[in-house]
């Protein structure tokens, strides 16, 4: 499965791969892939979201991880006031800044402005978009036990079932195998 602390991006939308964050959630509480205010950069530069590492604060950690579980419960269907008042918090943040620029593939947007507030802001936003909209349905648990990330299953049949083919499908494949030759 590779660096079992190294962030995952399956989920088809930054803020549900966002909620990947915590590993192994069925593990009592899971592990923290955001430990300290630089993994939260790191995971705001890998993800795209911006190019510039934003400096984050312990203040800023904090602030994302309750951002975060916020985000994880409603997806789950855990619906409360206190949860949906921090993630509209977040969502009424003004985004990072954005310019045209023209490159030699063409006009491309580059964000040239990026805060942390903006950066939690654009997560909250997109979680407004996937719970209050279509996308809404197509959220699913991996069904590899170990594992259990959200994802959005973006087949047109909508039967996906796991986060990742490469690494969840195929264990369980193997693992059919394994029990097919006993
Ligand atoms: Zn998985």
């Amino acid at each position: 499965m590779g660096d079992k602390h190294g962030f995952r991006f399956h989920g088809g939308r930054p803020s549900v791969n966002f909620t990947a964050t915590v590993g192994e959630r069925w593990r009592d509480g899971g592990f923290e892939r955001l430990p300290d205010p630089a993994a939260l950069g790191r995971w705001f530069t890998e993800a795209g979201l911006t190019s510039a590492d934003p400096r984050c604060t312990e203040a800023d950690l904090t602030a994302a991880r309750e951002l975060r579980e916020a985000v994880y419960r409603l997806m789950v269907g855990q619906v409360s006031e206190e949860d949906l008042a921090t993630v509209n918090r977040w969502a009424g943040q003004p985004p990072p800044v954005t310019a045209l620029v023209d490159t030699a593939e063409g006009l491309r947007s580059r964000v040239v402005s990026a805060t942390v507030p903006s950066l939690l802001g654009s997560i909250a936003a997109d979680a407004v978009a996937v719970l209050g909209g279509e996308d809404a349905g197509r959220l699913r648990e991996c069904a590899n036990p170990e594992c259990s990330l959200l994802f959005l299953d973006t087949s047109r049949a909508g039967v996906r079932r796991w986060c990742s083919m490469s690494s969840c499908g195929s264990r369980e494949k193997m693992q059919r195998y394994r029990a097919a030759d006993r």
